[in-house]
């Protein structure tokens, strides 16, 4: 396990923004969100590790880090990109969503871009912090007045060890800021999101 880096609470911050503004520019606001059809959407063919060959599987056994998943950026010639997001669907279902989610934020943020070997611990642990932003919006959970780390495995699909620590950041969050303090760009997303939800809710009504 590599060692845990120092990064700027600015950082963290803009990375939960930047989550936030994943799930309004693309509509997800039912919780747990698909999030495999984010990545579709986000233009990532989503390849399971149990689809490929023998050799593949064995060549990947050989690559670095690549025990969960890994994203692969190919440009075409019309200068598009395809995503070839790999992940190890061996792990349980939480497991599988939580990479996805953390290979979403190399997409979005242009770190699958660079070339395999230059992705650095920084990017690895925004990714982590992403994967949980996405996932389980701290701002609905402090709506909502989630206490219990099982409420956050029930309504967000975490795994236990994801929950946990996302419920420990939490607690600390609300013992520093308040129960029920939101940051007025918390606001603004539950703002968006119940208006994308009603968007929703119409269109299931009209189907
Ligand atoms: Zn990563």
């Amino acid at each position: 396990m590599a060692m845990a880096v120092e990064i700027p609470g600015s950082e963290y911050d803009a990375v939960a923004k930047l989550a936030q503004g994943v799930l309004i520019d693309y509509g997800f606001s039912m919780f747990p969100i698909d999030v495999f059809a984010l990545a579709r959407r986000l233009g990532a063919n989503l390849i399971p590790y149990s689809s490929l060959s023998e050799e593949q599987r064995k060549k990947l056994s050989e690559k670095p880090a690549a025990e969960k998943g890994f994203t692969v950026a190919r440009v075409r010639s019309d200068g598009s990109v395809v995503y070839d997001l790999y992940y190890n669907d061996s792990m349980t279902e939480s497991a599988c969503r939580y990479t996805v989610a953390h290979e979403i934020k190399h997409i979005v943020s242009g770190d699958a871009l660079k070339s395999d070997g230059e992705l650095t611990e920084t990017d690895e642990q925004l990714a982590d912090h992403f994967a949980k932003c996405l996932l389980a919006p701290q701002p609905i959970i402090i709506t909502c007045g989630l206490c219990d780390l099982r409420e956050y495995m029930k309504y967000f699909g975490l795994s236990y060890t994801a929950a946990t620590y996302w419920w420990q950041t939490t607690e600390k969050r609300k013992s520093k800021y308040g129960d029920y303090c939101l940051f007025d760009h918390e606001k603004e997303f539950l703002k968006r999101l119940r208006q994308c939800t009603n968007i929703t809710r119409a269109g299931q009504k009209r189907a």
